[in-house]
């Protein structure tokens, strides 16, 4: 273990997506000829740490990975992205298989063994990495006790941290809220999380000022094309900001969530008094980047990918 401090630690999953593509889905009982299969590497927590390193994060991953051929893959897929493999420890097998149609339409089972086996014996190993990190990440596709764990490890040791309640869940613990410097969701999350149904900014503001009186200090909804809402706890008179994204042309916008929250990750860590509207629009600007290639980490950008501005 190393003794220089991570900018980002990641408490998450990691999947490997297996994805057919095929003319429609399968139905039930039938068997159909697909014209493209590729492997990617995916999972939210891995995504988001991915991206940070691209951006040049000295970024570590808690997490568990098969003990099999995807999970060796995966570790390689760390080590090639300058991601610390220190914390990671393997058993069981975790993959994504999906069926993806030329319409668009998909269909997806994950497996998410190993993931869920992701505990507090895990963390307690991570600890020297996570109480001296600037930033600490988590969501919500491992045990959600390990990853509200992880933010109360976090807290207790003044790491900045970033929730991501992805996949969403009702009757969140209402500590994640209160665990959380930056509470980040997209508008379903929002939605479902505080049944204000959110399709412009302005439903996106009122559910973001649901979020924060749950005790959050930060909130932000990603909206898509429109960019994002930003509502700080520290500045209730200047109330809620629309950070819009810039146009671009998209042509697979999977994984953008996970790219924003990678970049904000990085922002936070390598600009700790620059202010959160900007780490957001700059967050923005990576996340738009990556929506106008296929694929989710192989869509992400490098440091030498994007204008010097951002850095
Ligand atoms: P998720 O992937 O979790 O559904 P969003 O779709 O809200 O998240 O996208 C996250 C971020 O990615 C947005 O806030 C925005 O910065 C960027 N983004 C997503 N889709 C587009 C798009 N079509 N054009 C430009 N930026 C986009």
């Amino acid at each position: 273990m190393t003794e220089e401090a991570f900018d980002v630690v990641v408490v998450g999953s990691c999947m490997t997506d297996l994805v057919s593509q095929a003319p429609r889905l399968p139905k039930a009982g039938e068997t159909i000829h697909g014209h493209k299969f590729f492997i990617g590497f995916g999972g939210k927590g891995a995504n988001q740490c991915i991206q940070a390193a691209r951006m040049g994060a000295k970024t570590a991953m808690v997490c568990k990975v098969g003990k099999d051929f995807f999970g060796e893959n995966y570790i390689q897929n760390f080590k090639d992205n300058g991601v610390d493999p220190s914390f990671l420890s393997s058993s069981f097998r975790s993959v994504t298989s999906a069926f993806v149609t030329s319409a668009g339409e998909n269909a997806i089972v994950i497996v998410a063994g190993a993931n869920l086996l992701l505990g507090g014996e895990d963390l307690q190993q991570a600890l020297p990495a996570l109480s001296h990190a600037k930033v600490l990440v988590s969501q919500l596709e491992v045990s959600p006790d390990t990853s509200l764990q992880a933010l109360r490890l976090a807290q207790e040791n003044n790491v900045k941290t970033i929730f991501n309640p992805a996949p969403a869940i009702p009757d969140l613990d209402p500590d994640f809220y209160r665990a959380s410097v930056v509470f980040c969701c997209n508008e379903s999350e929002a939605e479902l999380l505080t049944g204000v149904a959110v399709a412009t900014v302005e439903d996106a503001g009122h559910a973001g000022q649901e979020l924060l009186r749950r005790g959050c200090r930060s909130v932000i909804i990603t909206l898509g094309s429109q960019g994002c809402v930003v509502l700080s706890g520290q500045e209730p008179s200047t109330g809620l900001h629309h950070v819009p994204a810039k146009p671009v042309t998209a042509v697979d916008t999977t994984g953008a969530g996970d790219s924003f929250i990678g970049a904000l990750a990085f922002y936070m860590a390598t600009f700790p008094t620059m202010p959160l509207q900007e780490m957001v629009s700059r967050a923005n600007q990576v996340a738009g980047v990556s929506v106008q290639k296929i694929g989710t980490q192989a869509s992400y950008p490098y440091k030498k990918d994007l204008p010097n501005n951002l850095f």
